[in-house]
């Protein structure tokens, strides 16, 4: 009895009301327009200098490359100008002395390299018919025009963009420290190292990944508008939306085409709120920022994003290993007085280590729904090495990762719906579908997330139960590929 009452109410600590939901909504609209017009708010709000999305019309072959982590993709993309298209990609691990390489130099020399080896492995033909070109033709470079293969570049770090292909590192996080890069072009230090190569490709394009999703889903389910809205909800989260040119009021440095009248702003919501004025702060919340390698950053992020839910979860279930008025996940034959000795979880189970439980599990106990809770009680056995654990304690460990889950799904509404309002897109007078491309693994992978966040959309004001029917969330497959490969076309428009 005792741990269904104390499951109940860490389970409580979790509810985000719809109350909640709805201050934050207005909440997250007013740091919106902060970050609209100026400098250093909360949520930075970025220019993209993508001015327009694609409605599934576009041709032409390009390319992409995608540094974000550990590794470096890169892959071309026929877009068949029909929303469908064929992509064909290679992925090679960055090497780790690369990553803090004493120059940037090396990494993007690296880069390149993988670029004409897929140029040579994919596009040989092409290659060769480039390389028979130079020696004919007298352009500065050698290449005829039209047979420079425009590149978008993905590249996941913070940057100052002031360009569609324009933008200086901030700062490398995510394992990456090359202190010469920062300050630097990241465009202008990868076309270098190209031309050194003599490639046929011009960096047409800097992308962020949201950006990617937001251009992806407009090309593969064009409406009459195209998608108000990219975000991603994986690792981390972010959102890349279609403001109003007259909106934005932070000036802009780099050239871009103002017919018409918007651009693509990254809002960077992932530190939405981060003086914590309507964000949940649960003592897990707490615990978990305080041992975080940015405390009191990233605010927004740490409630909602799949690097850190599992954390909370943890956190969560360790206060209930170690409160000895609840039997949980207990070694009935245990009389130590070690808190640890008492439990059948292994001593080598990752619940005793900082960010020991991936946010898949939660994905497991949410599908679970045997009588007998047998796949999850599996899955708690293999990969958390607890013993034979018992029936009532893995629905107690459902019942709290569900809740971690569900207020991240209503956190989630609240960015999407205060985006969609400050579109204006349900105030039009008409029942067109308002469009949103998602990506990520939580988004896609999670039971019923995206059923939650329909949820807490239906409760909000401006939203309400007809506007979350015209809502169309959708899941926005190869975006750093397709997405940058739409970005380089528009940018290649634009030269
Ligand atoms: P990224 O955002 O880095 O491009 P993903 O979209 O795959 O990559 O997101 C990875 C994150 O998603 C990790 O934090 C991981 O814990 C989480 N994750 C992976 N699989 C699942 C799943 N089945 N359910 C929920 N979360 C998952």
């Amino acid at each position: 009895m005792a741990l269904e009452a104390q499951t109940k109410s860490i389970v409580a600590q979790f509810d985000y009301t719809d109350e909640d939901v709805n201050k934050g909504v207005k909440e997250f609209l007013r740091q919106m327009g902060e970050g609209l017009e100026k400098d250093g708010t909360s949520m930075s709000q970025i220019p993209t200098y993508v001015t327009a999305v694609p409605n599934g019309t576009e041709k032409g072959l390009y390319m992409a490359v995608d540094l974000g982590g550990t590794n470096f993709r890169v892959c071309s993309i026929q877009l068949n100008g029909d929303t469908t298209f064929n992509l064909t990609y290679t992925k090679v691990a960055i090497p780790k002395e690369l990553m803090v390489a004493k120059t940037a130099q090396q990494l993007f020399a690296f880069l390149a390299k993988q670029i004409e080896l897929f140029l040579r492995t994919h596009h040989e033909e092409h290659f060769e018919a480039h390389v028979r070109r130079r020696l004919t033709v007298s352009s500065p470079d050698g290449y005829m025009d039209e047979n420079v293969f425009r590149l978008g570049f993905t590249f996941s770090f913070p940057v100052q963009q002031s360009g569609i292909n324009k933008g200086t590192l901030i700062r490398w996080t995510k394992g990456f420290d090359i202190p010469d890069a920062i300050g630097k072009d990241v465009c202008a230090l990868l076309q270098i190292e190209i031309d050194r190569l003599h490639l046929p490709v011009r960096v047409a394009a800097l992308v962020n990944d949201t950006v990617g999703t937001l251009m992806a889903r407009s090309y593969t389910s064009p409406g009459k508008t195209g998608a108000v809205l990219g975000a991603i909800f994986g690792t981390g989260t972010n959102g890349a939306y279609i403001e109003k040119l007259e909106n934005l009021k932070k000036p802009l440095t780099g050239e871009y085409d103002k017919s018409t009248g918007d651009m693509v702003i990254n809002t960077e919501w992932g530190s939405f709120d981060n003086q914590l004025n309507v964000l949940p702060n649960t003592s897990w919340d707490i615990q978990l920022d305080k041992s975080s390698v940015n405390p009191g950053i990233q605010m927004y992020e740490k409630r909602v994003s799949g690097m850190f839910l599992g954390e909370i979860l943890r956190l969560a279930l360790l206060d209930l290993l170690k409160d000895p008025k609840v039997s949980f996940f207990k070694d009935e034959n245990s009389s130590s007085n070690d808190w640890k000795s008492t439990t059948n979880i292994a001593e080598d189970s990752s619940i005793y280590t900082e960010w020991g439980i991936d946010t898949a599990i939660m994905s497991v106990a949410a599908a679970d729904n045997t009588p007998e809770l047998s796949v999850l009680r599996q899955e708690l056995e293999s990969t958390l090495h607890i013993h034979s654990p018992a029936h009532d304690d893995a629905e107690a460990f459902k019942a709290i990762a569900g809740a971690v889950a569900r207020r991240a799904a209503r956190l989630a509404a609240v960015a999407i719906a205060a985006v969609v309002l400050q579109t204006g897109q349900l105030s039009a007078s008409n029942d067109e579908p308002v469009d949103i491309g998602v990506d990520g693994s939580l988004v896609e992978h999670y039971p019923y997330f995206r059923e939650m966040i329909y949820e807490a959309l239906r409760i909000i004001d401006g939203v309400g139960e007809e506007g979350a029917k015209r809502i169309r969330i959708g899941v926005a497959k190869d975006g750093s590929g397709v997405g940058a490969a739409l970005i380089a076309l528009v940018a290649a428009g634009m030269e």
